[in-house]
């Protein structure tokens, strides 16, 4: 997808959030500049042109996306480039004083820090950021993480741009991304197909789940929960609205986690699968009222 087709997407859906519930819009506005600025990014990256990196075919038949536990300098001007460009918005979003934001992007600058930090994102070393002093001292290492992760996305989904064909070729069964490792925020079941001659053959249903960092969706079964693979429906369950069905909480009751899910069958399949997750914290609040937690916690489905 370009920059346009992206904005548009964001636009369409952020909009469909507003007109069905009006109490959404003060999050829309909040967060859409931040949805718009990554896709910007993401295009600017992908027309100067992003390394691409090598699939190593051993490691990844193993479970091991292709990014976990590689050497990610080659990209690092990419990742400073993004922090310099989205930091404007991102102290705007997050609401930091400006001292604040200057002392933090100086420190997403350095390419040092910078690669210990999105290198972290991507291992799932959370101790990293709960290590890593930034001044002022104020500053969360919840509040780290998440500029880590936004940063992050547009140069992680211009690589997956790149990878193209030869990664959708590869079979994965995980619940975790084949590219950078990161869980689910949401899956989706696919939209209709339609023919040269526009008209509806139906078909869709597939499931596949969507990775908020570097934007890859991939296939995975239906009836298995991504976070630990119970396939047992005794312990699993669907929660929605009866107005909504096609908008879904996926729960396990084994460990106790959960997924958005949103049938494309049954609304635009242009649908923008990050930006809709601001018009589904109704279903996020009730998997927080059944004690689940979020696969992947974002700025909005955070209720500590
Ligand atoms: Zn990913
Ligand atoms: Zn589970």
């Amino acid at each position: 997808m370009t920059t346009a087709s992206v904005r548009k997407a964001v636009e369409a859906t952020l909009e469909s959030i507003c007109n069905r519930t009006p109490a959404y819009g003060e999050l829309t506005k909040r967060f859409g500049p931040v949805f718009f600025s990554i896709a910007r990014m993401r295009d600017a990256l992908l027309k100067q042109g992003v390394r691409v990196p090598e699939i190593e075919s051993a490691r990844f038949a193993a479970g091991t996306p292709v990014l976990v536990g590689r050497d990610l300098s080659p990209w690092v001007e990419d990742f400073i480039l993004s922090a310099k460009t989205l930091f404007p918005v991102l102290s705007e979003v997050l609401d930091l004083e400006t001292d604040v934001s200057d002392c933090l992007l100086d420190h997403f600058e350095n390419p040092d820090s910078v690669l210990g930090l999105v290198q972290a994102r991507i291992e799932g070393d959370w101790k990293h950021f709960e290590n890593t002093s930034v001044r002022p001292d104020t500053v969360l290492p919840t509040t780290l993480l998440y500029i880590s992760e936004i940063v992050s996305v547009p140069v992680l989904s211009a690589i997956v741009e790149t990878l193209g064909k030869p990664l959708s070729s590869l079979t994965w069964e995980h619940g975790h991304c084949p590219v950078c490792g990161s869980s689910p925020t949401i899956s989706l079941l696919s939209p209709k197909e339609v023919t040269d001659l526009d008209s509806l053959v139906g078909g869709g249903g597939k499931k596949f789940l969507h990775c908020s960092q570097c934007g890859h969706d991939w296939r995975f079964k239906r009836n298995v929960c991504a976070a630990c693979g119970n396939d047992d429906s005794e312990t699993r369950e669907i929660l929605y609205d009866e107005e909504t069905r096609s908008e879904r909480v996926e729960a396990c009751h084994k460990c106790g986690k959960y997924c958005l899910n949103i049938d494309l069958r049954e609304c635009d399949p242009q649908t923008h699968l990050d930006a809709v997750q601001i018009g589904l914290i109704h279903l996020d609040i009730h998997a927080h009222d059944k004690k689940l937690t979020p696969m992947v916690s974002t700025l909005w489905n955070n209720f500590e």
